[in-house]
């Protein structure tokens, strides 16, 4: 399926469009890394964030600033071919769910401290939801979105789509990309894509490395997607959370 590579192949290189993106909001000439961190920070959020904002969540960075951001549905590198957020930039959760990437974040920090979580998405408005679905609903990606009728975690801001990078800012290997629709992305059958050689020694336990500190901090994994994580069940979501419009 043509979708399985060329998703895989966009996930691979998309930290580094998200980065270039950063930057290009720089126009101002800098010349020292304190002055470029500074006008970095100058570029005006879209009125997305203050959207998301009134609803309640909080946008990860306020809570940790080491926790990279690059949605890949705020580019034109995603299945539908075209942004389906105004950003790329700004992840945003319900305040307890923020606080437990917060706290994997801090697990992971324990086993290696030059590692950082990147969130590929986080609460994902219905209106994005509709978009999404309109643009699929005719083609073979309709597998891969829930109508909007049928509400999801991410739907709540309490599911977090995540990897890991490391020190040279590079995702780990995962053996798939995000958005990777095919068995190869599953993790009830690592094993036996580990045997298979379908997946690496060092795939899987880049695999394993992420669900355990997710896990620790008390997320819940779904089988089909190893960069997936619900913070609750959707009933447990229906109840704590408002949706988010
Ligand atoms: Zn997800």
């Amino acid at each position: 399926m043509a979708i399985k590579y060329s998703i895989g192949i966009i996930a691979s290189v998309l930290f580094v469009a998200c980065t270039a993106r950063k930057t290009s909001t720089v126009s101002v000439v800098a010349t020292d890394k304190q002055e470029i961190e500074a006008v970095q920070t100058v570029a005006a959020k879209p009125d997305y964030c203050s959207r998301m904002e009134q609803a309640g969540l909080v946008e990860i960075q306020t809570l940790s600033p080491n926790i990279k951001v690059c949605l890949p549905y705020g580019t034109s590198e995603n299945f539908m071919g075209e942004p389906m957020y105004e950003t790329d930039q700004y992840a945003y959760f319900q305040k307890d769910v923020a606080a437990m990437i917060v706290q994997a974040e801090t697990y992971l920090h324990e086993q290696h401290p030059d590692y950082m979580l990147l969130i590929y998405d986080g609460a994902r408005p219905l209106s994005v939801q509709q978009k999404m679905w309109n643009k699929v609903k005719n083609t073979v990606a309709r597998y891969y979105v829930s109508p909007p009728n049928k509400k999801g975690l991410h739907n709540y801001g309490a599911a977090v789509d995540i990897t890991i990078v490391d020190a040279y800012g590079e995702a780990l290997d995962m053996g798939c990309g995000f958005d990777t629709f095919d068995s190869v992305a599953h993790i009830d059958n690592e094993k036996k894509l580990l045997q298979q050689g379908k997946l690496t020694q060092v795939q899987y336990n880049n695999r394993q490395l992420l669900r355990s500190i997710m896990r620790k901090a008390g997320f819940r994994t779904v089988s089909r997607e190893w960069w997936h994580f619900n913070a609750c069940t959707l009933q447990q979501a229906q109840a704590k959370y408002k949706l988010i419009e």
